[in-house]
């Protein structure tokens, strides 16, 4: 298998936006209004985060953009992230720090303030850094000894209850799957959620647990793999073959990796999801500013065009549209950022593909490229889609699919435009006459039509001048 990338040349740019944007549901964005006016400032799907709140809070959330869906007539995949493995603070009242001061942690907060995890003061070692809240206080641990900690400020801030905790360069021993992230499965296999986020992804055996769970339920949601782990990142070759998705966590590879490192990991998962042929979604701090103020800074409008042009898949509003004050103009200032930043764009193409189907998908790509026509795939659960998209094809990749559920998951795919539901059985002539009906293709347009005979093929193509 080739490893080789190549510049294939401008995407067209009369087609739409071929990056997502996936925006985050909270206390700011609960609202049909709110999520209504995200999705018409281009957002193309969302993500409940299920370390906030709780699962009558996320019933409604998921009501409320299953309704505007309905409304807007636009499928919207709903990601549900687990909280994954993280230690966090526990209950005490807020302590403000300056820098330079000194506080205690202890196990049962007898003593300052509580970090209920007994493997937290066995790792911990005079000298390290510990930081809270995804890395917003760091502390420099002073003493470590007899199940007490007592650290020193290096910034000025607040601590506060149930943030969490990390200590860079080293990992906790938890299981990938808790208790809590357990029932908040069920709850979202319950709702047919398109795609699960495993937080703290380490392995790819993380991800087969979750496979494995999803398989006995019959649930057929996508996984996407969050690396935010020193071991994420050493094994983000074998995670993307085992994942659907890659999530470039940079909240928490922030608090694990010295921050000037972040864009090469960016750049080094994001390659890693391409060559597997697997979408990668970049997270956390694009627009920070815009929790308080209505317009980007322009760094982070060079972190969006960053994000596009090293070939991601996604984009993912946290922050931003969970509990900033501009919900709907973050998602609006990253289309425009986004859009534009696609002008001149040449994504980078995988040479080879790893399967005959992925070989016969190039192939269709090029095919359509040449003679300068427009896609029009049918894909039972998605995975025609992901094949052609990962070509990142110059020219419109229309999707159509037998359930809403296809085409919601396919809708976070770079390129990919869900077209229209197709009921019943249909074959490629009849699947022309269905993209004709729904004005994707019109007289004198070129169709390239492309399908697999079985469940996770690709292996059919047709051409259809009209
Ligand atoms: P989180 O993940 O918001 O669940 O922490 C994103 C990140 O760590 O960047
Ligand atoms: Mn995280």
């Amino acid at each position: 298998m080739s490893k080789s990338f190549t510049e294939v040349g401008e995407v067209d740019p009369t087609v739409d936006r071929h990056i997502k944007i996936i925006a985050t549901i909270g206390p700011s964005s609960r609202s049909v209004e709110v999520v209504r006016g995200m999705v018409r400032s281009g957002v193309d799907g969302f993500r409940l985060n299920f370390s906030h709140g709780t699962l009558e809070e996320k019933e409604e959330e998921i009501e409320v953009i299953r309704d505007v869906e309905r409304e807007e007539g636009h499928p919207l995949p709903i990601i549900g992230d687990l909280q994954g493995p993280a230690v966090r603070l526990g209950e005490f009242e807020p302590v403000s720090l300056s820098r330079g001061s000194t506080f205690t942690l202890s196990r049962d907060g007898s003593e300052g303030i509580p970090v209920p995890y007994d493997d937290f003061f066995k790792l911990v070692e005079r000298g390290d850094m510990v930081l809270f809240e995804g890395g917003r206080i760091a502390a420099r641990t002073l003493e470590a000894a007899g199940g007490k900690v007592v650290a020193e400020a290096l910034v000025e801030g607040t601590l506060k209850p149930r943030k969490t905790v990390a200590i860079r360069g080293k990992e906790f021993d938890l299981p990938s799957i808790t208790e809590k992230d357990g029932r908040d499965l069920e709850f979202a296999m319950k709702e047919d959620l398109e795609y699960i986020a495993l937080s703290f992804t380490r392995s790819k055996e993380d991800v087969k647990e979750l496979r494995d769970r999803l398989e006995e339920a019959d649930s057929g949601s996508w996984i996407i793999a969050k690396i935010e782990t020193i071991p994420g990142v050493e094994n983000v070759d074998s995670i993307a073959e085992e994942a659907d998705a890659l999530l470039v966590a940079r909240g928490d590879l922030g608090a694990k990796f010295p921050l000037e490192t972040i864009p090469t990991l960016q750049m080094r998962i994001i390659e890693a999801a391409i060559r597997h042929g697997k979408p990668s979604i970049v997270a956390t701090q694009l627009l920070d500013s815009m929790m308080e103020n209505p317009i980007p800074t322009r760094s982070e409008v060079v972190d969006v065009y960053t994000a596009v042009r090293d070939g991601a898949d996604a984009l993912l509003l946290t922050g931003e549209t969970a509990i900033g004050r501009h919900p709907v103009e973050s998602a609006e200032w990253t289309n425009r950022i986004a859009s534009y930043s696609e002008r001149g764009y040449g994504p980078r193409r995988l040479a080879e593909g790893d399967t005959v189907y992925d070989r016969f998908a190039l192939g269709v790509v090029e095919l359509a490229e040449a003679i300068d026509a427009k896609i029009a795939a049918y894909t039972r659960g998605g995975f025609t889609a992901r094949r052609l998209s990962r070509y990142r094809p110059r020219i419109p990749l229309n999707v159509f699919a037998p359930t809403l559920e296809t085409l919601r998951k396919v809708a976070l795919l770079w390129g990919a435009r869900p077209a229209a539901l197709v009921k019943g059985e249909v074959d490629l002539k009849g699947l022309a006459d269905i993209a004709v009906e729904n004005g994707i293709a019109d007289k004198g347009d070129r169709l390239v039509l492309v399908r697999g005979r079985l469940e996770e093929t690709t292996d059919v193509v047709r051409i259809e001048i009209l």
